[in-house]
């Protein structure tokens, strides 16, 4: 949710999802469910690999969009920039097209996210309708809305994947996204989800208590979820390095969860160390973030371009975006486009310059200030 980041992990959700298999629950309430939760985590490989040897094979289709149906959020997360407290739900069928639309464009995983997507009355005939159409559907909540019956709801609807991001133990000013608060919660999770669940825990920002990131970690691995770690980034969604402390928690984190895929990458060690990063974001192209008003943006933290409607967005535009540079990308922390970019690292220098004059909503844009 809003404006933390995923260090390594099933997605913040990003590719890492696709690679990282949930199938050692260790709360298991009864047989019956761990026989069904394996086999959904079976089928759910078998697609994730399928979709794998798709986003390798060919570039024209977009591998993660996050679309967001509702931007009204119950939390106010002091660091976040990405909810509001008055705003409606988007129609359904308006999100349905949106989901239509982002098919016909390929992507792979359908992050739906907010504001609070638990808040939207028609959340299960959204993510439905991107399983109807074989994509993978994923949910970042803050999980204060979960109930048991909620969550066969989701199981029913299809959902693949769900985070929820942990900020502290206690409650304080900053944030309530608490484990004293969400542990029921997650209790709920470990014997009712038939999806993939992952916490994530966060350092960096506000947050007072960089134990607390640990004792997230340790509570989400004890109820079998895997887990990630994020930094909360300043409001620019650009570098901040963590202090020695909160670096040691992070390398403690790392080792404590071996399993996910963002161990192969250096992105998140130097984010952790506050070093920039030689790489090519492909946002626009195999990642994009589709807002409430159903326009297309480069991620959460650069929104105002390329300012299309998703409706509009064809097979051109992943084109043009995928060799597009973007100037902000040595200094940017958003871990889920990083992610998303990695499987085509090696493939074709950025010959094209992202033009935030283009933009049909200028007070949105960041680019132009962005890297420096
Ligand atoms: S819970 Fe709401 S306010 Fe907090 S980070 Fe998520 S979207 Fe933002
Ligand atoms: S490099 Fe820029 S556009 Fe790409 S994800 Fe980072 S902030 Fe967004």
């Amino acid at each position: 949710m809003g404006s933390e980041i995923t260090l390594f992990g099933p997605y913040s959700v990003p590719l890492g999802g696709l690679v990282c298999l949930n199938s050692s629950f260790i709360n298991m309430p009864d047989k019956s469910l761990r026989i069904r939760r394996n086999w959904v985590a079976l089928s759910r490989r078998a697609r994730e690999l399928r979709f794998i040897a798709h986003g390798l094979w060919d570039t024209n289709h977009i591998v993660q969009a996050h679309l967001i149906p509702m931007r009204r959020c119950n939390l106010a997360c002091t660091y976040c920039n990405e909810f509001d407290d008055f705003s409606k739900p988007v129609d359904i069928d308006v999100v349905l097209e949106r989901v239509d639309h982002l098919h016909r464009l390929g992507a792979t995983l359908i992050m739906i996210s907010g504001g609070e997507p638990l808040l939207h009355p028609d959340l299960d005939k959204i993510i439905a309708r991107i399983r109807h159409h074989g994509r993978l559907a994923g949910m970042i909540t803050n999980g204060y809305l979960l109930m048991p019956d909620r969550i066969q709801d989701l199981n029913r609807a299809g959902l693949d994947h769900l985070q929820i991001s942990i900020d502290n133990v206690q409650p304080d000013d900053v944030s309530k996204k608490s484990l004293k608060v969400l542990d029921k919660k997650l209790q709920m999770l470990a014997d009712h989800a038939l999806f993939h669940v992952n916490i994530n825990s966060v350092l960096g920002g506000g947050v007072k208590d960089p134990e607390d990131a640990m004792t997230v970690a340790k509570r989400a691995l004890s109820l079998g979820f895997s887990t990630t770690v994020g930094i909360i980034h300043d409001g620019s969604g650009q570098l901040k390095p963590l202090g020695q402390r909160e670096k040691t928690i992070y390398h403690d984190i790392k080792r404590l969860s071996q399993r996910n895929f963002a161990h192969f990458s250096g992105f998140q060690d130097k984010i952790v160390d506050g070093k920039t990063s030689e790489w090519r974001c492909r946002a626009g192209a195999r990642y994009i973030y589709v807002c409430e008003e159903g326009l297309v943006h480069y991620c959460s933290q650069q929104r105002g371009y390329p300012g299309k409607p998703i409706a509009d967005y064809t097979h051109d535009d992943i084109r043009r975006e995928f060799l597009t540079e973007k100037a902000c990308a040595p200094m940017c922390t958003v871990s889920c486009v990083h992610m998303t970019s990695l499987i085509d690292f090696w493939r074709a220098p950025q010959i094209h310059k992202a033009d935030p004059a283009a933009s049909r909503r200028e007070d949105l844009v960041n680019i132009q200030s962005a890297g420096h």
